[in-house]
């Protein structure tokens, strides 16, 4: 799985920081590519890196605030102009698929390809063989949601070695071991399946928050997961401006990640009243409250391999 952060900034966009998208790639997974908002000009972002806008299947908007969806109607249209026409899904609150749809009437807008909405609510949005979406309300000043994807258990990998030890021929009884079956052997020795097929790894948990001021919500959306990516609009000297506007502070978000024992803790919604120079003194407060902090910044990408944020 990688992050690759296409817009880190808050409310609009700056030289430095575009508004909010981030690319979720599962590639190696199932193939796909999630995007989580679509701020204004996240296509001209898409242009700067090497994703392809036709292996995203899924959007996630957080909520309907123009930093969050503006990009929206033109990403859309260039899919279709990129050959997209695989089938898209867009997740979000409820007024977006009337604005989008109401967008494309008005501008005669037609897309190669299905596309589908989902009106999300709290619980579970979206769940198959490999993934469940989860949603949570958030605390903004319009309805904003927080989604936790939870990647299922990986089924464990045959162990080689032992199956030759033990000496089962190699062709279809292998394929057994796989789905959990014990096997005969034709000297009449049973090998259980649990023997030779290691046990099975744990899936990764990414909880990626809307706008929100610090509140439980984000809390319990977090609990144990592997990487959080939080909103940090303000610092600790605009403290009771975070709240007023419904964001946090770079402090608040690293209270959330240690209180909800997450293993990383990724920053973003940046203002642009931050400067590049004002930036390592405000990834030390947070590092101060939680360690395992890392700011990002527009066209960066992470790997998650092996438990470990690269
Ligand atoms: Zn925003
Ligand atoms: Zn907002």
């Amino acid at each position: 799985m990688q992050l690759h952060f296409l817009g880190t900034g808050a409310g609009m966009p700056s030289k430095e920081r575009n508004t909010s998208a981030l690319m979720v790639k599962l590639l190696d997974e199932i193939g796909e590519m999630w995007l989580f908002d679509c701020g204004e000009a996240t296509q001209h972002q898409i242009l700067h890196s090497s994703l392809k806008p036709r292996k995203v299947t899924k959007i996630f908007i957080t909520h309907l605030h123009g930093d969050h969806i503006f990009g929206l109607p033109g990403f859309l249209s260039s899919r279709s102009f990129q050959g997209g026409d695989e089938p898209l899904t867009i997740f979000g609150p409820a007024g977006l698929q009337q604005w989008v749809e109401q967008t494309f009437t008005l501008s005669k807008t037609h897309l190669t390809y299905p596309l589908q909405f989902v009106e999300v609510q709290e619980g579970v949005i979206y769940e198959d063989a490999h993934f469940t979406v989860r949603a949570g309300e958030l605390r903004h000043v319009v309805p904003c949601f927080g989604y936790r994807i939870e990647q299922k258990d990986l089924p464990g990998e045959l162990l080689m070695e032992k199956v030759q030890a033990l000496g089962v021929p190699k062709g279809p009884l292998l394929g057994q071991f796989k789905k959990g079956n014990d096997v005969e052997l034709e000297n009449g020795t049973i090998i259980k399946a649990t023997d030779v097929v290691a046990s099975p790894k744990k899936g990764f948990t990414l909880t990626i928050l809307g706008d929100t001021k610090y509140c439980e919500e984000a809390v319990l959306l977090a609990e144990h997961a592997d990487i959080v990516i939080h909103e940090a609009t303000f610092d600790g000297d605009t403290v009771g401006l975070a709240a007023n506007y419904g964001h946090s502070t770079n402090v608040e978000a690293a209270m959330v990640a240690s209180r909800a024992n997450v293993k990383f803790l990724l920053l973003n919604h940046l203002s642009a009243r931050f400067l590049p120079h004002d930036l390592p003194i405000f990834l030390a407060q947070a590092q101060e409250i939680f360690p395992q902090t890392v700011l990002t910044s527009d066209q960066m990408v992470f790997t998650w391999s092996n438990d470990e944020l690269l």
